[in-house]
């Protein structure tokens, strides 16, 4: 997939907006949703994905939706490093398939890291549900706490 292209109101995120597929939701209101990464670089690898913008990539978003999004981004990067305190944090976002991006509904990955592993774009498997479950109660708890 390239930079230019159409929408696929069918792509996983899409999807899951539509509460057609399943996530581990973290946050939501009318325009923003994140949840866990289904496949986590490391543990509390987290999503932001804008809910009304059909942007592919950062090129297609339209400004405020991005704001909007970058707002929620910034407020569970710090739940995240308050809560689990990694080493660093990082905070990314690919476009088009050369550039790493495999899912085309603009989404921004925060990604806590912690010393001593790698630093890897994505995962070769999945999380496991448990781990998974009991991470987004964890991270709800300081949330909404
Ligand atoms: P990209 O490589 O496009 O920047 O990131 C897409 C991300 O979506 C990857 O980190 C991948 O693990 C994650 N992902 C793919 N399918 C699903 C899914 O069904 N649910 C969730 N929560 N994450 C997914």
């Amino acid at each position: 997939m390239s930079l230019q292209g159409t929408y696929d109101p069918q792509n996983i995120f899409a999807q899951i907006i539509r509460g057609d597929a399943p996530c581990y939701t973290l946050y939501e209101d009318e325009d923003v949703l994140a949840f866990l990464d289904l496949f986590p670089q490391s543990y509390g690898h987290s999503l932001v994905i804008p809910k009304r913008s059909a942007a592919r990539n950062i090129l297609d978003v339209d400004p405020e939706a991005l704001c909007k999004v970058m707002r929620v981004v910034q407020r569970l990067t710090a739940v995240l490093v308050e809560e689990l305190q990694p080493d660093g944090v990082q905070v990314a976002q690919f476009n088009g398939a050369p550039a790493g991006q495999t899912v085309f509904h603009l989404h921004m990955h925060i990604v806590p890291r912690y010393s001593g592993q790698g630093l890897a774009i994505h995962a070769a498997q999945k999380g496991d549900p448990l781990e998974l479950e009991k991470l987004q109660a964890r991270l709800l708890q300081r949330l909404n706490g």
